[in-house]
């Protein structure tokens, strides 16, 4: 049996799953650790928190504010852990402890957690989707919304955090703690809260004793005055290129280079950086570079050809085809802006742009992202892919026309 210090060091890189056997069905139980040392970047937001415990002003309702896969949620659950830990270290939870190892596996009894979820009925509430929560947390700590509805399989559902879960809320920071000195409450996506947050402002404002309320958020301008003027702000910044790449190198073995160009083209967003990892086998590049030949040079055929193509890619596959799309127009328009300084792409991309930049516009490549953007929001919101590709096709077509090219260049893509 490997000892638990193994095992933490194993679960840097993967997961581990171990089966247990009930009566009818096996159930993976997933650990992983989510302590501040596996956390990218972020060192002053984590020196803040641990300076909050050991000079024991902890605030009891805090919001973390942080755009998707900056790590918002993954440091609430580590400073969760924190608090919890019963041998901290100065600068991390032990990780070893009784409460560690249940805060290791999302289980502890004084942890609670609340985010949006599909409503089957009035009475539906988050903890009825607890166990796929832990599964898609502990597997991707820097989870995205998409990733989050994808992941339950209610794609284009009205996701919200209703009624019956603001009272549930209640109820359950109405127990005393089970095993820890506190309770602690995690809000993921409070924005998704609207008119059933109002139940839970006196809560809020005035928490049973030893209880926190720890909500993570990615847009201060959709959520409710009354929340934001009850909690403490704990600012969490978008990582920088070189967090990602240190995080991609040496938590999950990505070569350097490699690193690199996802790090460049996620643009501080861990969630979509891995996303780009699990589908490296479609090569975003090349297809996207054919699909603007085909587009550029106005060949009908093959064009309807590779839309069919496209359409197969799959949803997600799609969604960050679109936005790798619109980091590529970026750069775009950098290049027509005289910032080619500014331009980091990897080879192959810059390549392809500094070509493609030169038959653009800088209203052009504004309209072409703007129009990814479009697509991208009509894919999550489950558009057939083949009319959506061919809308799109035929929108490029007409905004690349040929006779407003600059003498010479209408061969350059060829
Ligand atoms: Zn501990």
């Amino acid at each position: 049996m490997p000892s638990l210090k193994i095992l933490q060091s194993i679960t840097h890189k993967k997961l581990i799953s171990v089966s247990i056997s009930n009566k009818k069905t096996v159930q993976n139980v997933y650990f992983a650790t989510m302590q501040f040392k596996d956390i990218a970047g972020q060192l002053s937001v984590k020196k803040h928190l641990i300076h909050t415990v050991t000079q024991n002003r902890v605030s009891h309702a805090q919001l973390f504010l942080g755009p998707e896969g900056s790590g918002s949620l993954a440091l609430a659950i580590a400073y969760a852990q924190y608090i919890c830990c019963t041998h901290k270290l100065p600068d991390d939870a032990c990780g070893q402890c009784a409460s560690c190892n249940k805060y290791q596996k999302l289980i502890h009894p004084d942890l609670h957690f609340s985010f949006p979820f599909f409503a089957k009925d009035k009475d539906d509430v988050a903890s009825n989707y607890i166990a796929d929560w832990r599964h898609a947390i502990i597997k991707n700590h820097y989870l995205g919304l998409d990733a989050w509805r994808y992941h339950l399989n209610v794609d284009n559902k009205q996701f919200n955090i209703n009624i019956a879960e603001s009272h549930h809320i209640i109820s359950r920071l109405s127990l005393k703690p089970f095993e820890a000195e506190f309770k602690i409450m995690i809000m993921w996506l409070p924005e998704y809260l609207v008119s059933a947050g109002n139940a839970l402002l006196k809560i809020i404002e005035e928490p049973a004793d030893k209880t926190l309320f720890l909500l993570v958020a990615q847009n201060q301008d959709q959520l409710l005055n009354t929340i934001i003027s009850r909690t403490q702000i704990v600012k969490i910044p978008k990582l920088s290129d070189t967090d990602v790449v240190n995080f991609l190198t040496i938590q999950k073995n990505i070569a350097t280079n490699k690193a690199q160009q996802i790090a460049y083209l996620s643009n501080g967003n861990l969630h979509t950086a891995q996303e780009y990892m699990a589908h490296e086998e479609n090569n975003y590049c090349e297809t996207f570079i054919t699909w603007m030949r085909y587009c550029v040079q106005n060949r009908g055929i093959e064009m309807i050809n590779y839309v069919d193509e496209l359409a197969k890619m799959g949803r997600e596959n799609q969604k960050n085809f679109f936005k790798y799309g619109i980091n590529l127009m970026r750069e775009a328009v950098l290049c027509l802006s005289d910032m080619p300084a500014l331009v980091h792409l990897p080879e192959k991309e810059l390549d392809f742009i500094s070509k493609f930049a030169k038959i653009l516009t800088l209203a052009k490549a504004q309209s072409i992202a703007t129009e990814f953007e479009k697509a991208h929001y009509h894919i999550e919101r489950n558009a057939n892919p083949k009319i959506l590709f061919l809308d799109v096709s035929l929108m490029l077509i007409k905004l690349l026309k040929f006779n407003t090219f600059p003498a010479g260049t209408q061969h350059i893509l060829i």
